[in-house]
């Protein structure tokens, strides 16, 4: 992929960016998703004229006309990615190719305009430019990067917008889950995130506010994620509120859930499906019952569960439990295979391991 001309961004300088103190305080131990660098990426587009506007500068709150229809009719898709810190200190991005493509996926079923995909990679890549001093100092820290566009157009009327912003913003980032848990406890909910035919598929905000009631239900009951089951016979395992599942078996071997339309096609899953079937493990992408699930944990056929994503990587299910009663997997820790599989994408990621697929892009 092309670079994009430099001269692509209008750059803006920012007139107050935050001091080096607070800034090496706030990046000391971030957290996940409450602290926010400096500047941002955005890009207008409106109907006939296409997308304009690029420009790169302060992170400032932007103003929506009361009727922009994002506000109304939920008109908004977004992405999640990181940079990474290479060994010799440079930055580089994990498959940004992947995030433009799903990007460019969901804002077609959400009947939003796409985005040429070197625009969204270099959109990327000068967000991640001109905030490298963002970069957490946390032991695996990351740049976690939010490129997302959403319906501005004054419009009460239902039909798709004429007007939308793109913009990207950067947040240091440590753990996502509390205490960096070596596995985690997920609750089955009863609730469902998305029906054969909606959006399951597609990066957008409305999955995610259908799923916030039922992981307040998971807090509440002191789990640390909720699981979904399919929407039609409340049986088949689909994921968890924002990621993938695999499950490992005495004989080595791994199943995922289909990709139907009711679950987001993760990178983290589809790297993990490469990474896995080049280690010569039998991996199907197939149903998998939540019995099956609760009676293969019990005889000791099902000996790890992981859970996968950009923002917690790969993680250990240690323990499930729903209306149904509660079971535990092998150990309730983190298993060999989740263990090694982990390793070996981070090893990638960071440049430890070597990258033989091209999935590893340095920004500068
Ligand atoms: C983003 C997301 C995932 C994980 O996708 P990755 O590309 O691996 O980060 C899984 N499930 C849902 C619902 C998501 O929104």
């Amino acid at each position: 992929m092309a670079d994009a001309p430099a001269n692509l961004f209008m750059t803006i300088p920012h007139p107050a960016p935050t001091s080096a103190d607070m800034r090496n305080a706030a990046i000391a131990d971030p957290g996940f998703g409450k602290v926010f660098s400096d500047h941002m990426v955005s890009i207008d587009y409106t109907d006939g004229k296409g997308w304009h506007n690029a420009s790169v500068g302060p992170r400032v709150p932007i103003s929506l006309d009361p009727a922009a229809s994002v506000l109304h009719y939920a008109q908004e898709i977004f992405e999640g990615m990181k940079a990474y810190r290479q060994a010799d200190g440079s930055l580089s991005l994990f498959r940004p190719e992947a995030n433009a493509a799903r990007f460019n996926a969901s804002a077609t079923r959400m009947a939003m305009p796409t985005l040429p995909e070197d625009l969204f990679v270099a959109a990327v890549r000068e967000q991640v430019r001109i905030d490298r001093d963002w970069f957490p100092t946390v032991e695996g820290g990351s740049l976690y990067l939010r490129p997302f566009m959403f319906a501005t157009e004054a419009f009460l009327g239902v039909r798709p917008a004429l007007e939308y912003k793109f913009l990207v913003i950067a947040s240091p980032a440590g753990n996502y889950f509390k205490s960096g848990s070596p596995a985690v406890s997920i609750w089955i909910s009863d609730y469902s995130r998305a029906a054969p035919g909606g959006t399951g598929a597609a990066k957008t905000g409305g999955n995610y506010a259908a799923s916030l009631i039922p992981t307040a239900e998971a807090f509440s009951r002191g789990h640390d994620q909720v699981l979904f089951l399919d929407a039609v016979e409340h049986k088949w395992v689909e994921e968890l509120g924002g990621m993938n599942l695999f499950f490992v078996f005495d004989d080595g071997s791994m199943v995922t859930p289909p990709l139907t339309g009711t679950i987001l096609p993760g990178i983290t899953r589809d790297s993990l499906l490469q990474l896995a079937r080049e280690e010569g493990l039998t991996v199907r992408e197939e149903p998998y019952s939540i019995d099956q699930w609760r009676a293969d944990a019990a005889s000791g056929k099902l000996v790890e569960t992981m859970a996968c994503g950009t923002a917690a990587v790969v993680t250990a299910v240690g323990h499930v439990a729903g209306p149904d009663g509660e079971f535990t997997i092998g150990s309730g820790g983190p298993g060999q295979l989740t263990t090694r599989l982990r390793e070996k994408l981070v090893g990638i990621q960071r440049g430890a391991i070597a990258d033989t697929h091209g999935w590893v892009m340095q920004v500068d």
